[in-house]
């Protein structure tokens, strides 16, 4: 059990070394460190018994024969940012391979099939189009997605095919649903609260809805010498005020983040006061209720912050995502498992999105999440332990025993 998790954690540090950046972690999709990267995880997948294919757009898949014509799906996605971690994806295709072996060095079959996932893209480096892979799996892969182009101009398209997968057959991606018992997810937490509870795994209840806008506040620009203070309409003054009420707002309530993360003034320049300030706001809560109506406050807030200062003010929602509910069969079932791990079971809700979201369309999904080091993802400093490895392992290996057939 401990050379399992050892051999996740040697796992990881191999795919770490598929990359397009030498020295750093950058595994786009359809490149060829995406390429070595799946070479890898393909010949892992065999050794634990699985059959493994690659789809039209380019997931792995590998299937371990159960008794029964239902299936579990495993998975997550081995694509990262620029300058990644280790762990953020791979670990969750790892620990469910480890979990297979498991089964399969015993020789055993479970009364259902496990289908393990390893998504192509998720991050959407390539081609800003998040939950790619999953998507293919749902069937939300258009014909603007395989039209997009990246930084070279190569369209999604002409990437598939040049990593051997078929545009043209993405829409076969799609996974049936009938015979699916679920979704699980391994993750890392990407957040501090197991490693403060001291705790190596969590059990996922909700990933946070999550809005964003663009706000933009119009005054007028002038001479920084000349004009007086009360004639001033000074657009960054009033985005300033906003930024503020985002950060004090997002303190009042439990679970609540909201975010100015983006901030553009013009005319720009240290001797003109500024004319136009356009600013990013992004709200994050597990109730969507909650996250509307903390929203519509803040914008409340700006069209009267506008009024006060004399300036115009325009919101535009760019993005509105619900939240997740993760299914209470499948929270219970890893709540047990997690207990008869002989751990203090847990619920966290994730601020971040997973590929869980897009699979919810498609079956009840589970998340367990794995303590990392302060919390630090997206960041070669990303870090986790091989004792908290192989402790989601056998949690993952007692909620595959504990799963009703369908
Ligand atoms: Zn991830």
């Amino acid at each position: 059990m401990t050379d399992l998790a050892q051999a996740v954690m040697e796992r990881c540090d191999l795919l770490a070394t598929c990359s397009e950046d030498p020295g750093r972690i950058t595994r786009p999709f359809a490149s060829d460190a995406m390429r070595r990267a799946q070479n890898y995880v393909h010949e892992w997948m065999r050794r634990a018994g699985m059959q493994v294919r690659r789809d039209s757009i380019g997931n792995l898949r590998g299937r371990y024969e159960g008794a029964g014509p239902s299936a579990l799906l495993i998975g997550s996605h081995l694509d990262s940012v620029r300058d990644a971690g280790k762990y953020d994806g791979p670990l969750g295709v790892l620990v469910a391979i480890a979990a297979v072996q498991r089964l399969h060095d015993a020789n055993r079959r479970l009364p259902f099939a496990i289908e393990v996932l390893a998504f192509a893209d998720e991050e959407g480096l390539r081609y800003g189009s998040t939950y790619l892979g999953s998507r293919a799996l749902a069937g939300q892969v258009e014909a603007r997605d395989l039209a997009l182009t990246d930084a070279d101009g190569i369209t999604m398209a002409s990437a598939i095919e040049s990593f051997g997968g078929d545009p043209a057959r993405v829409a076969n991606d799609r996974r049936p649903s009938d015979d699916l018992l679920g979704y699980c997810e391994v993750h890392i937490e990407q957040g501090p609260i197991l490693e403060a509870r001291g705790l190596p795994v969590g059990i996922v209840s909700a990933i946070a809805g999550q809005s964003r806008f663009e706000i933009a506040f119009s005054g007028e620009a002038g001479h920084a010498g000349t004009v007086p203070m009360d004639r001033r309409r000074d657009a960054l003054t009033a985005a300033a005020e906003i930024v503020l009420a985002v950060e004090a707002m997002a303190a009042t309530q439990e679970g609540l983040v909201a975010t100015v993360g983006k901030l553009e003034v013009e005319p720009g320049a240290a001797n003109v006061i500024p004319g136009r300030a356009v600013f990013s706001l992004d709200v994050r809560h597990a109730d969507d209720n909650v996250r509307a109506r903390v929203a519509e406050a803040l914008l409340a807030r700006a069209r009267e912050t506008a009024r006060r200062r004399k300036l115009s003010v325009e919101a535009r929602a760019v993005s509105s995502n619900p939240a997740v509910r993760c299914a209470p069969r499948l929270v219970n079932l890893l709540t047990q498992a997690v207990k008869e791990c002989r751990q203090q079971p847990v619920q966290l809700t994730s601020g971040a999105g997973h590929d869980a979201v897009v699979m919810s369309s498609l079956t009840d999904v589970g998340m367990l999440f794995v303590r990392c080091k302060g919390g630090v993802s997206h960041n070669p400093a990303e870090s986790v332990t091989t004792a908290d490895v192989g402790v989601a392992i056998d949690v993952l290996s007692r909620f595959l025993d504990l799963m009703p057939q369908k």
